[in-house]
């Protein structure tokens, strides 16, 4: 199922780059695997898929020990300050939610001590929402700004988590809008910075996220299936 199921998202995928004029390439999926157990990510491993995003840095740290070596892992979850110790010099490749000053300052003290440079994107909260972290995309050049001070963080795009809306359509306006936003802040030539990432769009929207510029989306349900723990 599970198989057919990747199938189906990679077609998407393909259809959305074709309608956008762009190269399948430029594009990568995520498999967004919290809370699924380690069987489920091994059968999509073995289909080929080799970039897993997980939301908790103990799931994400458990789940790096148990699944093969040459795994890109995405933190995709909120970050608190006293975690980032687990994460930083253990492999992950890519953390997504970076929001504060002082969540970037705490991962390149971290980052530091372990000689390694983290790559990292600023979360947009492009909607303004009140229950999602991110910060507001007028505050956001200031704090890439800020960013780009320290030695062992590198920002390399930009991220962020559309309203959920049962048609896609609604969210396109967003994406253009922090497409836009990456587009501006790349201008601007800062030292250490680059915005060649877009991490944007997901199972309810990542076809209309590529047709807007997304270069990552992050697919939960529609790899995995429903989770299985009330939605919060
Ligand atoms: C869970 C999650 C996803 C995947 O969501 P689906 O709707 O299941 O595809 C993507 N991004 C983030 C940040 C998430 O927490």
């Amino acid at each position: 199922m599970l198989k057919e199921n990747l199938e189906q998202v990679e077609q998407n995928i393909e259809k959305a780059c074709k309608k956008a004029g762009r190269a399948r390439d430029e594009v990568t999926l995520i498999a967004v695997s919290k809370t699924k157990p380690i069987g489920m990510l091994r059968e999509i491993y073995d289909e080929g898929c080799r970039n897993f995003g997980e939301n908790k840095v103990q799931e994400l740290c458990e789940k790096m020990e148990e699944m093969p070596k040459d795994i890109r892992w995405h933190m995709i979850g909120h970050l608190q300050r006293n975690k980032v110790k687990y994460i930083v010099g253990n492999g992950v490749s890519l953390i997504h939610s970076v929001d504060s000053y002082r969540l970037a300052e705490e991962i390149n003290i971290q980052a530091k001590k372990k000689n390694v440079i983290i790559p990292i994107l600023v979360e947009v909260n492009i909607a303004m929402e009140e229950s999602k972290f991110g910060i507001s995309p007028e505050d956001a050049i200031v704090l890439v700004e800020q960013i780009a001070e320290l030695e062992n963080v590198r920002i390399k795009g930009l991220m962020t988590i559309a309203p959920y809306v049962v048609d896609a359509e609604e969210n396109r306006l967003y994406f253009r809008k922090i497409k836009q936003l990456s587009v501006d802040i790349g201008n601007k030539n800062i030292d250490n910075v680059s915005m060649e990432i877009l991490s944007m769009g997901m199972t309810g929207d990542y076809m209309v996220a590529i047709e807007e510029g997304a270069t990552m989306v992050r697919v939960g349900t529609g790899i995995f299936g429903e989770r299985n723990y009330p939605k919060q």
